[in-house]
């Protein structure tokens, strides 16, 4: 046995064989979960620091799988991605944001907007932007209201031209938000290029950075050359009170994070809603 892995012989890998045959069983069952009605959307709120109000949500799928029950994102999401299946998810993710918000509008409630996560490969569907402003127009819902979350590294990863695509999406009047920022590869002057709106700090620069003066700083000057674009600027994953003082001092507009409350499904975040006022 030895042997053999001296010489680079491939190994029986017992741990490795089930990983590939439960990703083959997963995504064999991802082509028909849509059509089973096993997607869920939930939603994590966003508060304005200084007034303290609900600004606007983040939509996060969930997979209620028949045999495996709940799966989070980071279960199926990035084979979804690999095979394309992320089109479909993502076009359910939007129809769902957009019933939404065309109930709250119906129902009277002050306006919030609903961001929806965007990846690399929805970057390169050229007609992704009319599709989500007919649909938007089908419901009478305000463009304004809907958010798209672009991560860092999906703009700098992705062949086609996804720039032109960011800028066709904000024409509809659909707001954008670099998601992970700080995570990737671009500099804080790539910035300056793109046709966004929101900059969200990734958790990893808000966790224990009270903790972490060289933290504190960075996440500082962040938020600093951010709103210097006039980008609003939020911190995500923000946990306890002491990572909120923090981030509050470093001038972030917005907060998401379990402080504030977990992602939830529809009935509990409307729920929440009623008693946060
Ligand atoms: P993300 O876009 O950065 O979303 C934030 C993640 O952090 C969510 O995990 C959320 O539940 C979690 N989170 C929020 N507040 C806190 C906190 O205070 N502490 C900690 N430790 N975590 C917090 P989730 O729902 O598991 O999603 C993971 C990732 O999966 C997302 O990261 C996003 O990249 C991706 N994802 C989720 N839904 C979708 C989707 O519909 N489409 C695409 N393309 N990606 C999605
Ligand atoms: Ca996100
Ligand atoms: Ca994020
Ligand atoms: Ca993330």
């Amino acid at each position: 046995e030895a042997k053999r892995l001296r010489q680079g012989v491939a190994v029986y890998n017992p741990g490795a064989e089930a990983a590939r045959a439960l990703h083959l069983s997963l995504l064999s069952d991802l082509a028909t979960a849509i059509q089973h009605d096993e997607l869920r959307q939930f939603l994590q709120p966003k508060r304005c620091v200084k007034t303290g109000r609900v600004v606007g949500a983040e939509a996060l799928v969930r997979w209620l799988h028949p045999q495996r029950g709940w799966l989070p994102p980071g279960d199926f999401i990035p084979f979804a991605e690999r095979s394309g299946r992320i089109r479909q998810i993502t076009e359910w993710m939007l129809a769902r944001a957009v019933r939404t918000l065309a109930g709250w509008a119906a129902e009277g409630r002050e306006p919030m907007t609903i961001a929806v996560n965007i990846s690399t490969l929805d970057l390169q569907d050229q007609a992704l932007p009319a599709r989500l402003a007919a649909l938007l127009a089908e419901h009478g819902v305000d463009p304004g209201l809907l958010q798209l979350e672009v991560t860092e590294t999906g703009l700098m990863s992705s062949s086609a031209d996804p720039i032109a695509v960011l800028h066709a999406l904000r024409s509809w009047g659909v707001k954008l938000a670099i998601d992970d920022f700080g995570t990737g590869q671009s500099s804080l002057a790539y910035l300056q290029h793109l046709p966004v709106d929101e900059l969200k700090i990734d958790r990893s620069f808000v966790q224990d950075v009270h903790r972490d003066p060289r933290r504190q700083a960075l996440l500082k000057s962040i938020v600093g050359v951010g709103q210097s674009l006039g980008l609003t600027v939020t911190a995500e994953g923000v946990e306890n009170e002491a990572e909120l003082a923090c981030i509050t001092a470093c001038g972030c507009d917005l907060m998401q994070g379990y402080l504030l409350a977990r992602p939830m499904d529809l009935p509990d975040f409307e729920r929440w809603r009623g008693e946060a006022g």
